[in-house]
């Protein structure tokens, strides 16, 4: 796919520089679809027809690129609903599966660069929880091991996100049922976001994303796991283009020992429920007023 950021983020530069004038869509050494990809309208402002025609767009520019057939959806959220994720810290060996499931299903860049939405940090028995130092990519024989713990981190969609208030062009958001997402086409790659959020639950496409093409998940949301260009941000989306469609989280189905928990915070009978009302829960860095939708627990 073409580096749109990177060609928005050039045009923007123009447009200060009072070099408008000069600009005509004649010389600009685009295809037709480039142009009019990099004309569309953001997201929350495009019409039914609009989001039709970006995504019958999209659909093409991919098949051109993998030779797939994607089916993108724009399944909005759900006013009955506000998702939320519990995670059992005694029952996290470690193991990794959530990692690579995420992957697989979100369409992340396996190498140059390696994009993982999820960080199963490891921890030495009795050390504080330090997110700004923490080690990610061990690899032991078995898990787990004596002597560690271990703490899944990945974007805790925060009722208050600090990472959209910086954002300069209103490219990330919160949905209504909670989801954070990004528009990845409206997004200019200047990380500010990535700044500004206390969980590392950003990650940055520093080059062409790689996916080897038989490894494509075609079934994606716009918002969601659609395939990425170069220069734009991405973070996990609780699996959006699942829990819309009334699956469960990717990494909550490969999770083996069934840390992984998930559901609609507003129903009363949800086991999400179950666990804040009955489970003593916390919160990373509740300090900070985040006011994350993401609960730690320990069942045993
Ligand atoms: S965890 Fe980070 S990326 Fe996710 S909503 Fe909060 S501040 Fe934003
Ligand atoms: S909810 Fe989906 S996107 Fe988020 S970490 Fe789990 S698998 Fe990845």
């Amino acid at each position: 796919m073409e580096d749109r950021s990177q060609t928005r983020r050039d045009f923007m530069k123009m447009m200060s520089m009072g070099a408008m004038a000069a600009l005509s869509l004649g010389s600009l050494s685009c295809t037709q679809a480039r142009v009019e990809a990099f004309l569309q309208k953001h997201f929350r402002e495009m019409t039914e027809a609009e989001k039709k025609e970006a995504i019958r767009r999209l659909e093409e520019t991919y098949f051109r690129k993998y030779g797939k057939k994607f089916h993108i959806s724009t399944q909005p959220a759900d006013a009955a609903v506000l998702w939320g994720y519990g995670l059992d810290l005694s029952r996290c060996i470690g193991c990794r599966r959530c990692v690579y499931a995420c992957v697989k299903e979100n369409n992340q860049s396996r190498i140059n660069p390696q994009l993982q939405w999820i960080r199963v940090v490891r921890l030495k028995d009795g050390s504080l929880i330090n997110l700004e130092n923490t080690e990610h990519y061990y690899n032991p024989e078995k898990v787990p091991e004596p002597g560690f713990q271990y703490m899944p981190v990945q974007c805790q969609h925060c009722e208050n996100p600090p990472c959209v208030r910086v954002c300069p062009v209103h490219a990330t958001w919160k949905e209504p049922d909670g989801i954070v997402v990004v528009d990845y086409n409206w997004c200019i790659g200047c990380r500010y976001c990535i700044a500004a959020c206390p969980y590392k639950g950003r990650v940055f496409n520093w080059g062409e994303p790689n996916i080897p093409p038989e490894e494509l998940n075609t079934e994606v949301h716009y918002l969601g796991n659609r395939p990425r260009m170069k220069n734009v941000v991405e973070k996990c989306t609780f699996c959006i283009q699942r829990v819309r469609n009334g699956r469960y989280p990717a990494c909550v189905e490969a999770c083996p020992t069934g840390a992984r928990k998930f559901g609609n915070l507003l129903d009363p009978d949800s086991e999400i429920r179950y666990i804040i009302e009955n489970k003593r829960v916390f919160r990373l860095k509740e300090d900070l007023n985040t006011e994350p939708k993401f609960y730690y627990f320990f069942s045993a």
